[in-house]
């Protein structure tokens, strides 16, 4: 037996800078950054401002193909990647990560810092808490939860009179409108500011949002794997009285307010958004959004540190950002745009900027694409997509590795350990999909074979020579995981190569095209579906969002990362599928229309043996172990 250090041990290991020492290096201002003990520091966003008029660097995007459950490595190489160019190539660079969700840290997959010698250190503190991001977006979402609710409740038991006259109260002998109020008043077409002068109809359009109950589309969020939120019940204590609902919990990463925080260009613009989100319905079926219930600036205050990216450092000292979370199956699950913004600045023209998509590229990577570089405006100048040869194997028909995680036995592990030349022949088709995924938007692709040691060389070369076979610009094996930027090196020069090619980046669809038509695209071009199939609740749905005006924005599906298909079991290539739209939701502020496909669920759930069982901490030390 060879026995490896963990990931915690490594990361242990090593000593991280100062992050002022780093923030000086990278040519931060004293005043440009915010310390969060010795490690982290928030990166204020006056930074855009200074470098307004520097060049860009390249921009790289790390997808991969569809992984098994434990990850293909992903983050890993995004880091490699980072430490090979900076560290061993002298390009300057700058990897964008995502923060880690509680979920999977403590569920299944373990945390997201990367891993072996491709990390971001110190591994715990990117893993848990970081500077508190997720927790702000907790108690946002929670506020505008828990303000329709009590509003539905006020509104049902008081007279328009009273109500008003609650909403509206005397403050130093005198009644007064906040600007919240003034604005809505606008928005309803009253031009008074007279509290007084309002007619008895007035009072009651302002005083009344009417909110139909059973069109609430806001939950609740937290940042666990807890499957016993998916369905509860609200208001069934007397004091609420009677004022019964069926509602949810959503993973906390999964809330609106995330894609926001990922997509917003400034403080100004993530104001705009939480403001314009819509969390019901009217009974007479006009959007209700968090600025008529006036909690906007509320939502902005909680968020307000959350904005700005957190710099961190990899395990050979060269600068991450860390800003908005994961999640691409059920969220778009990008980092921020404002992180690879200022990145791009900071490296400067000749420099690079390495960002990761969540999952497989016909999930992470698409809404990338058609999300997020729409909100940015920013074109991407390669493509690395990741494989491991252990994938290919499963999309060969070797064993699926959830069945492998739940019965850990010798045989199967031998089996997918074993070179096995034909499954992995066999598995590449799900690799020549994906490129050809990415190929759809002009963008070149490099295949980053994350290997393992198990992988034999006669497999490594296999897999290299069908991806180039199948369109990839390049494909190298990449040992980052063992040997940390050294071993990517070969993959940061193709990669630099790469980005000095001809670009032709284009969007998949139009928004323009009606909503039903830019899924289809979707399910047929991208996943390989014969068509889609609504239910009637998403053509309820589609129908409403049309009507409200909300038709001409991109779709974020939220589909099984599993499979290519909506069924996880469907390895490889799978064919002469019909696509289920079980529901069509919209994220106004972030700005997309979210389409469920089958039975997506958006709160994990815990299994047989969590992550937890290894996670302890030590008293004496205070030092933390089994993460991974
Ligand atoms: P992804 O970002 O694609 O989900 P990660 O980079 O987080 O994947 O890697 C998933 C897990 O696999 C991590 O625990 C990481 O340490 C481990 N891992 C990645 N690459 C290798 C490798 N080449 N050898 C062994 N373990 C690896």
């Amino acid at each position: 037996f060879v026995f490896f250090s963990s990931d915690i041990e490594i990361s242990r290991a090593q000593s991280p800078k100062a992050v002022d020492v780093l923030a000086k290096e990278i040519g931060l201002l004293t005043d440009e950054i915010e310390i969060y003990g010795q490690t982290k520091a928030k990166v204020r966003l006056s930074l855009l401002e200074r470098l307004k008029d520097q060049p860009d660097g390249k921009y790289v995007l790390v997808a991969g193909i569809t992984p098994t459950p434990l990850g293909e490595g992903k983050s890993t190489v995004t880091i490699g990647l980072v430490q090979a160019l900076t560290a061993h190539l002298d390009i300057n660079s700058f990897a964008c990560l995502r923060q880690p969700s509680q979920g999977p840290t403590f569920g299944v997959k373990g945390g997201a810092a990367g891993g072996g010698y491709a990390q971001v250190i110190p591994m715990e503190e990117f893993n848990l808490h970081l500077t508190g991001d997720i927790h702000a977006i907790t108690a946002a979402n929670n506020l505008l939860a828990a303000a329709i609710d009590a509003r539905i409740l006020h509104e049902n038991t008081q007279s328009d009179k009273a109500l008003y006259n609650r909403l509206v109260p005397v403050v130093n002998g005198v009644r007064g409108f906040s600007a919240i109020q003034l604005a809505r008043l606008r928005r309803l077409g009253i031009n008074k500011s007279d509290p007084g002068t309002l007619t008895e109809e007035e009072v009651s359009k302002f005083a009344r949002l009417d909110i139909d109950p059973s069109t609430i589309t806001w939950q609740r969020v937290v940042d666990t794997n807890d499957r016993f939120l998916r369905k509860i019940t609200v208001g069934q204590a007397n004091t609420e009285k009677g004022f019964i609902r069926q509602a949810q919990f959503d993973i906390a990463v999964a809330s609106e307010i995330m894609a926001i925080l990922a997509l917003t260009t400034s403080l100004q613009d993530m104001k705009e958004r939480l403001g314009k989100m819509v969390v019901a319905n009217d009974k007479k079926g006009e959007p209700v959004t968090a600025e008529d219930l006036g909690v906007t600036g509320a939502l902005a205050v909680l968020m307000k540190d959350a904005i700005k990216p957190t710099l961190m450092q990899t395990l050979e000292g060269t600068p991450v950002f860390v800003h908005a979370g994961p999640f691409a199956n059920i969220a778009h699950g990008n980092s921020s745009v404002l992180a690879d913004k200022i990145a791009l600045k900071l490296v400067g023209e000749t420099g690079f900027v390495v960002t990761e998509a969540g999952f497989g590229a016909d999930i992470g990577m698409e809404k990338f694409f058609n999300i997020k570089c729409r909100a940015s405006g920013l074109v991407p100048s390669v493509v690395v997509l990741v494989a491991t040869v252990r994938a290919l194997k499963m999309h060969g028909g070797g064993p699926n590795v959830r069945f492998y995680l739940m019965y850990l036995t010798i045989s199967i592990n031998f089996y997918l350990n074993a070179q096995n030349l034909q499954l992995v022949a066999d598995g590449c088709c799900n690799l020549q999909k994906q490129i050809q995924i990415a190929q759809l938007f002009g963008v070149p692709v490099v295949v980053a074979l994350n290997v393992f040691k198990t992988d034999s060389v006669a497999e490594v070369d296999l897999v290299c020579k069908i991806a180039k076979q199948s369109g990839a610009f390049d494909a190298v094996p990449c040992n980052h995981w063992s040997a940390g930027g050294r071993g990517a090196v070969k993959l940061a020069q193709a990669v630099e190569k790469a980005a000095r090619q001809k670009n032709s980046f284009k969007y998949l669809y139009s928004l323009e095209l009606p909503i039903v038509e830019k899924i289809r695209i979707i399910a047929q071009k991208v996943y390989g579906a014969e068509d889609i199939e609504l239910s009637l609740a998403a053509q309820t749905q589609i129908d409403r969002y049309t009507r409200q005006g909300f038709g001409n924005l991109p779709i974020c599906m939220a589909k099984t990362h599993l499979s290519l298909s909506h069924q996880p079991e469907r390895k490889g290539v799978p064919t002469g599928f019909i696509l289920p739209i079980s529901d069509v939701r919209a994220s106004i502020g972030a700005g997309f229309i979210y389409p469920l496909v089958g039975t997506m669920s958006t709160m994990p759930g815990l299994p047989t043996r969590p992550c937890f069982y290894d996670i302890d901490l030590d008293p004496i030390t205070e030092q933390v172990k089994g993460l991974f």
